[in-house]
């Protein structure tokens, strides 16, 4: 199967690129993101085929279906990861929480959070393809908490690849920077920086059109990739887990094979929903897909009214940072998936240069077909925490968002599967806060707390990180960012 881009092509670029290309040089025509030419169709065994199928046999035909040029060995060596999760069985389990809800849990990797469901695999990936070629790769990746460990954490000491994650410093939870600067592999560098995440985000963009980056990279014969959702390699693995999640209701007798379900996805750059829109247009049986946002309402604002604007809208922190976007990247492929790469070009060239626009009558309509949405502020937030963990559900701030699209966006009485993308130890202070109606404690205490009212254990790899000795202890002003990436790249030649 070839990629094609979201924009169309400039005549100058190919016009069609084979996945492996689409991996390892993700920028396109009129900067736009590779999408697929066509979406395979499951066919009508599929699902029964693969009702009791291992989550790796499942993969592998998913990505079969795709007919990724990956070698078989490689693919193996990806799935493997899966097995490094707490259940070498079975990555994703999926938890009754209410008579017709359920939670899909994503978390269960090495960083807690769902970022390693598609970065696990990845990571082995896109080292191969580097090995292959005979080529070294420089990942630059800025994170609000969750993407830079997952990054760091498959990437290490992995052939041809180096990895340079700024995070900002103070604007992630503690457990999410000791799971950065702890990171001691020598193709890593973790730089923490003076601001916020957009600056964190801003300094990225700069560096990749800074000249003199650039040269150094050319002379050092070193190539760029990115790790984030707009790399279609992620986005194929966040299509697996939809697939594997109907079927494990099945398996447990809650649902019958065929029926139509909700998809329940809290969302900020929309990488997760996306892989849900392509399994629904695979043929998995989904009603639609509710997307749940925090108080940046962006998404909701989109899918409820058509009309994407920013000329109003500030970034709001939120007890759910990973949502806390405004640029939502994956919605150019849904433009593009419902109305072609003619439209999809003209509405991300009119939001950049005016920060909005509106979609047709019709085509909102479209959209509404697939979509329906609602956001949830952090004080509906903690009391869904609350209210559900008295029913016997320890959830994540992000988690929580999906409770009210759940109450208030499903249309039909149909079950639900909400994901869960981050474990509590990961947001330990807003939970607790949730729980105790204590404010203000560190993670440290946070975690002890929740462990207490919760009676559960800590998991020894967060419980490690306070004594693990901290390897990466630069933070620097954001014009440093550069002379520190570079004075990496030289003291760690390829
Ligand atoms: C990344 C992330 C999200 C948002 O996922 P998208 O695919 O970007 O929409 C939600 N929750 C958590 C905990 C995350 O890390």
């Amino acid at each position: 199967m070839q990629f094609i881009e979201s924009r169309g092509n400039d005549g100058i670029r190919p016009s069609a690129v084979s996945f492996s290309s689409a991996i390892l040089e993700p920028l396109c025509s009129f900067g736009g993101i590779y999408v697929p030419e066509q979406l395979p169709d499951l066919g009508d065994d599929f699902l029964q085929q693969h009702k009791d199928s291992s989550y790796q046999i499942l993969a592998r035909a998913v990505l079969a279906a795709f007919q990724v040029d990956i070698d078989e060995d490689v693919i193996t060596a990806a799935l493997d990861r899966y097995t490094l999760f707490d259940d070498p069985e079975n990555p994703v389990p999926v938890v009754k929480v209410r008579d017709d809800l359920y939670v899909s849990e994503l978390y269960h990797g090495a960083t807690r959070a769902f970022k390693d469901m598609a970065l696990q695999p990845f990571g082995v990936v896109l080292s191969s393809l580097a090995q292959q070629r005979d080529e070294e790769y420089l990942i630059l990746t800025a994170t609000s908490g969750d993407t830079g460990p997952a990054a760091l954490e498959t990437f290490k000491n992995r052939a041809n690849v180096k990895v340079a994650c700024l995070y900002p410093d103070g604007g992630t939870s503690d457990v999410q920077r000791l799971q950065m600067v702890t990171e001691s592999a020598d193709n890593l560098k973790v730089i923490g920086i003076h601001g916020n995440f957009d600056d964190a985000q801003h300094a990225l963009k700069s560096l990749l059109s800074s000249a003199a980056f650039k040269a150094t990279l050319r002379e050092k014969d070193i190539h760029l990739s990115a790790a984030n959702s707009v790399n279609f390699g992620r986005i194929i693995f966040q299509l697996i887990y939809h697939i594997h999640s109907y079927l494990e209701l099945v398996r447990q007798g809650e649902i019958s094979l065929g029926e139509m379900i909700y998809l329940d996805v809290p969302s900020g750059n929309f990488g997760n929903a996306l892989g849900g829109f392509y399994a629904m247009q695979m043929g998995l049986p989904v009603e639609k897909i509710l997307i749940a946002s925090n108080q940046n309402n962006i998404l909701t604002q989109l899918i409820k009214t058509g009309h994407y604007d920013l000329r109003h809208s500030s970034l709001i922190a939120t007890t759910s940072p990973a949502m806390d976007i405004l640029i939502s990247s994956n919605i150019e492929r849904i433009l593009f998936a419902l109305f072609g790469a003619r439209r999809a070009k003209a509405l991300m060239l009119q939001l950049s240069n005016e920060r909005h626009y509106a979609l047709t009558a019709t085509e909102l309509q479209e959209l509404q077909r697939y979509f329906a949405a609602d956001f949830c502020t952090d004080e509906e937030g903690k009391d869904y925490i609350k209210q559900v963990f008295a029913t016997g559900y320890l959830m994540d701030p992000h988690t929580a968002t999906c409770f009210k699209a759940y109450e208030t966006a499903r249309e039909k009485p149909l079950k639900t599967i909400a994901y869960s993308t981050a474990e509590w130890t990961k947001f330990s202070p807003t939970i607790a806060s949730a729980l105790t109606g204590e404010q203000g404690a560190r993670d440290s205490d946070a975690l002890a707390a929740i462990a207490r009212a919760a009676d559960i254990a800590i998991p020894e790899s967060i419980q490690a990180l306070f004594d693990k000795p901290i390897t990466q202890d630069v933070v620097v002003d954001k014009e440093n960012i550069e002379a520190e990436i570079l004075a990496f790249l030289a003291h760690h030649p390829a």
